[in-house]
């Protein structure tokens, strides 16, 4: 897994995670948002784990907009 698909799965998995959380708020289900922070939980870790620098591993945070060049060590990240 490279750090863009990573990236794309973070947004995609944090808007479900959102959507899965409104649902459990509208229907009043706790185990729906219970499924929601699980989502969100690995989600997280998933993106701590692949979101960053192929050449000298540092991670990017998701706060930030996705880098075309490592911050760190300076080099291209879309190969
Ligand atoms: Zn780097």
């Amino acid at each position: 897994m490279n750090h863009k698909l990573s990236r794309r799965i973070f947004i995609i998995g944090l808007l479900l995670a959102i959507v899965v959380a409104l649902l459990g708020g509208i229907f009043l289900k706790d185990w729906v948002v219970w499924v929601a922070v699980g989502l969100f939980a690995v989600n997280l870790i998933q993106q701590a784990a692949f979101d960053k620098c192929p050449h000298c591993g540092e991670w990017f945070s998701f706060r930030a907009p996705e880098p075309d060049f490592c911050p760190k060590c300076g080099k291209k990240l879309d190969e």
